[in-house]
């Protein structure tokens, strides 16, 4: 319980989850938004991820429902593309603009673009460390042990290494979506100024978890006073 009048944690990790709070908000706005605009092809979120998985030849990548709001993903291991409900049924700029997202990641599988593939090496080792560091730095700390305090700083660096690697892939997905999306025909280029404000408001949630696990990395590290000067 100490963590919550820790000053030293406020003051760090303040901004940037005041931010996170933000672009959450952002994001469930402009998608709320995006949703009333009906996408001029009348295309489904779900046929216009087809679409263009086909015109670009990607013909093995299966397209599914899911549940969960914006719970929209592709799944690298099996080939699989996984809808929301809004987004797979929905004929919006918004619907169509995170389906074309996700392809996005699809077509940077398919290319073995890079940052991709060393995010997916990454996932194992930055969920263990997002979830195991923290009661290892509190142990290290209470039981006066640096080596947990560096295991768990260690740890979490997994975490920032792939909250670092996920921008490029967040980025250039949208990038991708956003330019198959004209050229598929699936929007006309008057509707992408729509699909952007979707896709750049679901980037500055990126953007707030990139600086989260920053400021708490740099907590960990002055908290434990391996710099000297703990107080
Ligand atoms: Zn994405």
């Amino acid at each position: 319980m100490f963590y919550m009048f820790d000053s030293l944690y406020l003051m760090l990790l303040g901004p940037p989850m005041l931010l996170a709070m933000w672009a959450t908000f952002k994001v469930k706005t402009a998608f709320r938004k995006a949703k009333k605009i009906r996408v001029s092809s009348g295309m489904s979120g779900a046929e216009a991820a087809a679409h263009i998985l086909e015109r670009s030849g990607l013909y093995h990548v299966a397209i599914e429902p899911t549940n969960g709001f914006l719970s929209d993903h592709y799944d690298p291991r099996k080939k699989v593309l996984r809808l929301s409900p809004e987004v797979y049924q929905g004929r919006s700029i918004a619907a169509v603009g995170i389906a074309a997202h996700e392809v996005g990641h699809a077509l940077q599988d398919q290319a073995a673009y890079s940052p991709l593939a060393l995010r997916n090496a990454i996932v194992p080792m930055a969920g263990f460390g997002s979830n195991a560091s923290f009661m290892i730095f509190i142990l290290g700390m209470f039981m006066q042990i640096p080596f947990l305090m560096v295991a768990a700083i260690v740890l979490f660096s997994a975490v920032v290494v792939f909250q670092l690697v996920n921008l490029p892939v967040e980025f250039n997905a949208s990038s991708r979506a956003r330019a198959l999306l004209v050229d598929t025909g699936v929007i006309r280029p008057e509707e992408d100024r729509a699909v952007g404000k979707v896709l750049n408001a679901a980037a500055m949630t990126y953007v707030a978890g990139t600086l989260t696990a920053i400021a708490t990395l740099i907590y960990y590290i002055l908290r434990s006073g391996l710099l000297g000067g703990r107080d």
